[in-house]
């Protein structure tokens, strides 16, 4: 029997993935109602469609253009291919969905409270909330799949060190033209993403101070006044890749936040916990190392996405001012336009050679 802590994106698919071969797999969700609270903006690339097609309902809007600022409120419009705003809570209920119906066994209200090695097999304790009362339970493969302060990865020894950003975010009466934008400062990113009809999501990730950053951002953004805008609140954090952690020990694997896979650059996590899965998936019926599996697919990316958030953590405005110029030019916007932003090499390759002002810039990443 498989189990898995956690019924987000990286848990149900690997219980959608491992059931539809047949294995036996169990889900441990600690709230009652999957995919809430959730803290997501829900932006993702084309590259969903790559691990399924989700349903229309699933789909906020597509989304065309973005809008890259720099400091003083200057700006770059760049196309995008594919992009979409997800409804994250029913990306999360689709995929479980589909999992039970592949067989998964879904328990929820049930939190993973710890586990010890007993031989070969998993004892795991599962508090219940209902009830009040622990409940121990064994297992042979135990898939933390419990988000950036995994209790599994705690338990089982491999949490390692973490650092995280601070996302905070409103969904937001405003009007809007379509775009996304995005403000890059220093070591934060703040967006405003055009959601449900009239709607938007307006938040900020920040290293230090987030709740400062997010009131002096939203107030820009939406007004003074934005209190009365607001229709929903969300904050979580967002776990910076660190490669040195262990995802895999003695039958205990990792996946998804939990692995510490978001993206350094853009902080978007979706793609890789759906790739984390595939790989688990594939570790699991195959007998190979899942760890081996998953770096082979994304690490040498995720490197060079947290090299390049290393890099911006250093710039300065006037350094933004001069990237937004740089953008701005015909050549290197189309080739920002056919960037895909889960591949980070192949576009800063291509654009150094193309823009040989940019190597100034690679004395950050030292
Ligand atoms: C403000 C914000 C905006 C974001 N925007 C984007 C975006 O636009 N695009 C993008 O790609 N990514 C975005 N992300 C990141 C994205 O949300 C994560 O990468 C993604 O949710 C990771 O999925 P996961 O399944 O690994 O973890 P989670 O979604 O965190 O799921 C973990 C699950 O485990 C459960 N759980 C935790 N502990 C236990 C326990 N002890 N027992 C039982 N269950 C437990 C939780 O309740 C939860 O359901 C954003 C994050 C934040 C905070």
């Amino acid at each position: 029997m498989v189990m898995i802590i956690g019924a987000g994106p990286a848990g149900s698919y690997t219980a959608y993935l491992l059931a539809k071969k047949g294995i036996d797999v169990q889900v441990f969700e600690e709230h009652n109602i999957i995919g809430e609270p959730f803290a997501c903006t829900g932006i993702i690339t084309g590259i969903l469609s790559n691990h399924f097609k989700p349903p229309e309902e699933v789909i906020l809007r597509k989304i065309d253009s973005s809008r890259i600022f720099s400091p003083s409120g200057d700006y770059v419009d760049v196309g995008l291919k594919n992009d979409v705003v997800l409804d994250r809570a029913k990306l999360d209920r689709h995929l479980a969905k589909i999992a039970q119906e592949a067989g998964a066994k879904y328990f929820l209200g049930k939190r993973f409270v710890d586990c010890a090695k007993d031989r070969d097999i998993w004892k795991v304790r599962i508090y219940d909330r209902e009830k009040g009362g622990t409940e121990t339970m064994m297992t042979d493969a135990l898939v933390g799949a419990d988000g950036p302060l995994s209790r599994v990865a705690k338990s089982a020894g491999i949490y390692g060190e973490r650092k995280f950003y601070t996302g905070i975010q409103v969904t937001a009466e405003a009007e809007n033209d379509g775009f996304i934008e995005f403000y890059p400062k220093g070591k934060d990113i703040a967006w405003f993403v055009p959601a449900e009809k009239g709607k938007a999501r307006v938040g900020i990730a920040a290293l230090e101070r987030p709740d400062e950053v997010f009131r002096r951002f939203v107030r820009e953004r939406l007004g003074q006044d934005y209190e009365k805008k607001v229709v929903a609140r969300q904050a979580g954090l967002i776990p910076l890749y660190n490669p040195k952690i262990k995802t895999e020990k003695d039958g205990v694997y990792l996946v998804g936040d939990a692995a510490t896979t978001a993206k350094a650059t853009t902080l978007g996590g979706i793609n890789q916990s759906l790739t984390g899965a595939m790989c688990l998936t594939e570790a699991i019926l195959s007998g190979k190392s899942y760890e081996k599996l998953w770096k082979k697919r994304m690490g040498r990316e995720l490197r060079i996405a947290l090299l390049m958030r290393k890099a911006m953590n250093k710039f300065s405005d006037e350094d933004y001012e001069k990237l937004v110029n740089i953008f701005k030019k015909e050549k290197n916007r189309k080739l920002l336009e056919n960037y895909e932003r889960d591949a980070p090499s192949k576009f800063a390759f291509k654009l150094a050679l193309r823009e040989p002002r940019l190597l100034g810039f690679a004395r950050f990443m030292l």
